[in-house]
């Protein structure tokens, strides 16, 4: 299939492709584009034809449900039912933005894209060009990340790129994301709301607005462990995984520091390929390895911005071990260290 290429200006998207987009999704196509949290690839979510494409493209397991976008909150009410006030309020504080509610669906809404299961993840995403896809294109679009399942999620085009090249329709690219991490996902579907996924939108701001929340157990747990069961089907699978083996050193800074310098040296030795993960305070103090820097350690805005970049950059060069200084579980260091822990396969050393 020809996939066809092309680049916003500025955050804005000339009225030519914004057509062209439109009809591939009213079509049944697939389109990916630049959200605030990471690329989404886009499919008429009401079209379960089109929702099929979607799996087949990113090859991914069919059990996994898809969130649905739109660009007017209104619209919620038009694929979910007995929606609590509690999913009112967070519209109002959260949208657009950063944030999936997980509602009872209604019919309209095909089991091809939830997954078989009888609710609806939606979101109304900030990016302009998203919006502009959207109300274009009937509404309702389901986007999962827009990467190969399992790999880590494509937060530039060129990632995007390197992914579905050939197997949909449009990449439009609109240059990095600006947050870096998928959405935060809150499930309203029973009494008791529930993350099902960390994101930029925290436990904090969240509880700001309805009141207490809490974690599901898959969130830090050890989800390949057989009791935990997500309640997000996605979040069992193997995830942002890059190539090489990932392991997170945990301590004091000192000694990991040196704990990464040990290791780094042993495998350098042997003839491998190594990279460190490390913050614009520690990137110095390495000596061997591809050293990359996230940023300053309390910028965690950045360190989540740059973060699938830097582990996709170690497959680039074929990284045959990946170690990585841990953050702080602060409020957007809880998402990070999420995304974290499951690149790793929860490999962490205490050093
Ligand atoms: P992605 O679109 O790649 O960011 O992944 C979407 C995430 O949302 C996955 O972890 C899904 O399991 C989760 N999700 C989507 N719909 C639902 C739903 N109805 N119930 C629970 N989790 C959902
Ligand atoms: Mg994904």
């Amino acid at each position: 299939m020809k996939t066809i290429i092309v680049q916003a200006d500025r955050g804005v998207l000339c009225e030519d492709d914004l057509n062209t987009a439109a009809n591939i999704l009213r079509s049944g196509g697939l389109v990916a584009f630049p959200t605030e949290t990471v690329y989404g690839l886009g499919a008429d979510a009401l079209n379960h034809e089109a929702s099929k494409r979607i799996y087949k493209a990113k090859g991914r397991p069919s059990d996994n449900p898809l969130i649905v976008h739109i660009a007017d909150p209104k619209h919620m009410e038009r694929i979910a039912r007995d929606i609590p006030d509690k999913a009112f309020k967070l519209a109002e504080v959260f949208w657009p933005g950063p944030l999936t509610m997980i509602l009872n669906k209604k019919d309209i809404v095909p089991f091809s894209t939830t997954g078989g299961l009888s609710t609806v993840a939606i979101r109304l995403p900030a990016s302009g060009i998203a919006k502009d896809i959207i109300s274009r294109s009937g509404g309702f679009i389901a986007a999962p990340s827009a990467n190969v399942s399992g790999k880590p999620s494509p937060t530039r085009a060129e990632h995007v790129i390197a992914d579905l090249t050939g197997k949909i329709d449009m990449i439009i690219d609109g240059g990095k994301s600006t947050l870096g991490l998928e959405s935060t996902i809150v499930d309203l579907s029973s009494e008791e709301p529930i993350i099902l996924r960390p994101g930029c939108i925290t436990k904090a701001m969240i509880e700001n607005v309805i009141g207490n929340v809490k974690y599901d157990k898959a969130v830090f747990g050890k989800i390949l462990d057989e009791d935990i069961k997500p309640k997000a089907p996605g979040m069992k699978y193997r995830h942002y995984a890059p190539e090489g083996c990932l392991t997170i050193y945990e301590g004091n800074i000192e000694n990991v520091i040196a704990e990464i310098n040990k290791k780094a040296k042993e495998i350098t030795e042997e003839g491998k390929t190594v990279g460190i993960i490390a913050t614009e305070e520690t990137k110095g103090l390495y000596s061997y390895g591809n050293i990359k820097s996230l940023g300053p350690r309390e910028d965690e805005d950045s360190i989540a911005a740059g973060l699938y970049a830097v582990l996709r950059d170690f497959d680039d060069i074929h990284a045959d071990y990946i170690f990585s200084e841990s953050f702080a579980r602060g409020d957007l260091g809880q998402a990070i260290m999420n995304r974290l822990l499951k690149a790793a396969g929860y490999r962490v050393v205490k050093a």
